[in-house]
């Protein structure tokens, strides 16, 4: 990314490390207005991303990024989840996904889902359910994170009996979503009803002309690296011709 932003430097562009507050898309030039400034441009590649939901109870909070995090894949092979129980929220294919991952590293996973079925695909669920080292405990909810320096437990309770159980875990992993970061767009482009920027089918498009959404912020479904610098790149080629006629 170092390289990329250095290629960019190169052919004269300007980076102003700031946060968009708002943007005005009803005129060309279109205003970006950042906490000490308002930029105009031609176009604009909107690529803010989406962020991965936390949930929050007791002690979620102060264990956070000691022991709770929300991506297995970034923090999973850190030492203190090794040869450690671990657990992980969510039932849909990134919980699937992160659970079957962590089992490279915890002694034991356990999956919290808030009901008795899991929304990820067959496949991806079946891998989680054949897999030894998976636990799930159904219906049920994390109440509490306790531990000292980093977390050593958490308080489940059961939905259908009420019952509250202690879980002895040295990891949490929350995988139950992404927010798309659309909110400073104030509804000036189109956003599906999970509040992604819509895009053309096959493009980089959005609502208004001149202005492209890359990566995951239009993207709900793949999320990878790979996609994010295909679209990101295909906007910067559309911006190009867009320029030139
Ligand atoms: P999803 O929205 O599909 O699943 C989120 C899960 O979290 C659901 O099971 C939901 O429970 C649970 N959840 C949401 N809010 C809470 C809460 N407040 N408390 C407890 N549980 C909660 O998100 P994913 O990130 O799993 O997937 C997003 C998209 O990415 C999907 O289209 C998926 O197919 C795709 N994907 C594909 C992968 C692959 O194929 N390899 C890997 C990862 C993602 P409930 O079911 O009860 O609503």
């Amino acid at each position: 990314m170092d390289r990329c932003r250095s290629q960019s430097l190169r052919f004269g562009t300007q980076v102003f490390t700031e946060t968009v507050n708002k943007v005005d898309f009803s005129s060309t030039p279109f205003k970006i207005t950042t906490d000490s400034k308002t930029v105009v441009a031609d176009t604009v590649v909107v690529a803010t991303g989406a962020v991965a939901k936390r949930l929050h109870f007791s002690g979620s909070d102060t264990f956070w990024n000691r022991g709770i995090s929300a991506c297995a894949v970034c923090d999973g092979a850190a030492p203190i989840f090794r040869n450690k129980p671990l657990a992980v929220i969510g039932g849909g294919d990134s919980a699937m996904e992160e659970a079957n991952f962590l089992t490279k590293y915890g002694s034991k996973v356990y999956i919290i889902h808030r009901r008795d079925t899991f929304r990820a695909s067959k496949i991806m669920q079946n891998r989680a359910l054949t897999n030894p080292k998976i636990e799930v405990l159904w219906n049920s909810v994390t109440e509490e994170a306790y531990g000292e320096r980093s977390l050593t437990g958490l308080k489940v309770r059961n939905m259908v009996t009420d019952e509250v159980s202690d879980l002895k875990v040295s990891g949490l992993f929350f995988a139950i979503g992404h927010e798309p970061a659309t909110k400073f767009l104030d509804g000036q482009l189109e956003l599906d009803s999970d509040g992604y920027v819509l895009t053309k089918p096959g493009t980089t498009q959005t609502s208004v002309r001149g202005v492209f959404a890359a990566g995951d912020v239009q993207d709900k479904k793949y999320r990878q690296a790979i996609t994010a610098a295909g679209t990101g790149s295909f906007s910067c080629f559309v911006i190009f011709v867009h320029l030139q006629f």
